[in-house]
């Protein structure tokens, strides 16, 4: 969840699409990787022009994390590859962009994203070289600009996919946002073909090249273990497993006296305070407390439930179930914003009946102190069927909030058992409460005898990391233990 509103740029892309189309100029160009010549709609200027365009929004949705030192660092080692591929002239940029999501994606034109994410996931120079490599590769094979001129082709613009729609979402406008661009999926050829290009580009920069093969094992433990619904590399980024066995062979190819760095400790020095999760401006998830120390609001989801903070709102889900809640700020149509004579119970019903729902049954309630219309609606929730759901549309100053809760028809008096009562823990913070709302960060620790990752884990408390997730994050699987004086990532608060 935000702290600010967001605005689709859905209009803006399709726009630049249609004019390349119209323009109808099918260019014939050079691959830079394969050297052959290939049907192409974008030029080089027309490829810079996209890019420029949606780093725009790439900063302006995502925002860059705040940590020059480190936005330095990465620029460096990705200008060092960028130098020796295949397309050392474009105006190269690496950029890491604030997202707890694991992903890593590149904009025609030679502009390069990691989220914070995918950097504490990363354990060494030579994995950060890998997927730097990768992302590069990218580029040099025009795979970006290719996947442009398929979607321009098939004259059905961008397809516009959200951070995280689940099927289930009774909200429409839970689909809108502009990145689109980010979600463009490559063939598996061309990931195969990333791949070698990121072996390549790594080890002629003196990296390492089992770092390829090594993080891709890391996203094949993260993929086998997808706790959470959010994309990341691998919605984007298939099948990492059968990646492992292609690439390993090829990192052996690219073997050599040259290509040994590996730099462990100066890469775990600059992640060091790395935040992990939740950024604070989004909200920030404990167990089934969701907490936003800027909006200033707190709900507390039935014990058990599993959360999923994404930009557009978040998702409680009791796992097994077609069970979930979900909270989200409700877009006031500009003409209603400021009208005393709307009331809440008008505003509520009329979002509501936008979304496909009917009112059962509705009044006027204070909810721990606020004004709030809460009501019974039956509708339809996409891959669920028919459901009812209570929902409560709770104002605090200008901004109002939902938090809903629903079910297939027939389990929703049993399920809002626990609905109901949860919908109620929605609170105003005080401006004491939100200053102790601390985001978790990365930090490290020396293993001593006798520890094992669940006793790690352990020692951070609930609501941090899983002890699968910590083996995860040091190149390990939760069943090879460290060794007492290993060097470890760990989580922790503040
Ligand atoms: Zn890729």
């Amino acid at each position: 969840m935000p702290h600010t509103s967001r605005h689709p740029a859905e209009g803006r892309i399709r726009a630049v699409v249609l004019a390349l189309a119209l323009a109808g100029a099918t260019a014939c160009a050079i691959n830079p990787v394969s050297g052959k010549r290939q049907v192409s709609l974008l030029s080089e200027a027309e490829e810079l022009a996209i890019g420029q365009q949606q780093d725009a929004e790439i900063r302006r949705e995502m925002g860059v994390y705040d940590d020059p030192d480190l936005q330095r660092y990465v620029n460096e080692i990705g200008h060092e590859l960028a130098r020796r591929s295949h397309r050392p002239n474009l105006p190269w940029s690496f950029t890491i962009v604030d997202s707890p999501a694991i992903n890593a994606f590149a904009l025609p034109g030679g502009y390069i994203y990691l989220t914070r994410g995918l950097m504490a996931y990363l354990d060494d120079e030579s994995e950060l070289a890998g997927v730097i490599g990768h992302e590069i590769g990218h580029v040099t094979a025009r795979h970006a600009a290719q996947a442009y001129t398929r979607q321009a082709q098939a004259n059905i613009g961008l397809t516009i996919l959200s951070i995280f729609v689940p099927s289930t979402a009774p909200f429409t406008d839970l689909g809108a946002t502009g990145l689109s661009v980010l979600f463009l999926k490559h063939g598996r050829e061309q990931e195969l073909e990333a791949d070698r290009l990121g072996v390549e580009y790594g080890s002629g920069a003196g990296y390492d090249p089992a770092g390829v093969p090594r993080f891709l094992t890391t996203l094949a433990r993260v993929s086998a273990l997808s706790e959470r619904g959010v994309p990341n590399w691998l919605s984007t980024h298939p099948d990492p497993g059968s990646r492992v066995a292609k690439a390993e062979p090829v990192a052996g190819k690219f073997v050599s006296d040259e290509a040994k760095r590996v730099n462990r400790d100066q890469y775990l020095d600059r992640i060091r305070g790395l935040l992990y999760g939740d950024s604070p401006k989004d909200g920030i998830v404990r167990g089934s407390e969701f907490l936003h120390p800027l909006l200033r609001i707190g709900v507390t989801f039935p014990e058990g439930w599993e959360l999923t903070n994404t930009p557009q709102a978040v998702m409680a889900q009791e796992p097994g179930t077609e069970h979930f809640m979900v909270l989200q700020e409700v877009e006031q149509p500009a003409t209603l914003r400021g009208q005393q004579t709307r009331s809440i119970g008008d505003v509520a019903v009329a979002a509501m009946r936008r979304a496909g729902y009917r009112v059962v049954d509705g009044s006027m309630q204070r909810i721990n102190g606020n004004d709030a219309h809460v009501g019974v609606y039956r509708g339809e929730a996409k891959g669920t069927g028919k459901v009812l759901m209570r929902a409560a549309h709770i104002a605090i100053g200008r901004q109002l909030y939902v938090v809903a809760g629903f079910a297939p028809e027939p389990a929703f008096a049993g399920v809002d058992r626990e609905i109901k009562p949860a919908v109620e823990t929605f609170r105003h913070l005080t401006a004491q409460e939100a200053s102790r709302i601390q985001p978790n960060r990365i930090d490290f620790y020396t293993v001593r005898q006798g520890d094992s990752w669940q006793s790690i884990a352990a020692r951070q408390g609930k609501g941090y990391v899983k002890a699968t997730t910590l083996a995860i994050m040091n190149d390990r699987d939760v069943s090879t233990q460290p060794a007492p004086g290993d060097r470890v990532k760990i989580v922790v608060a503040g």
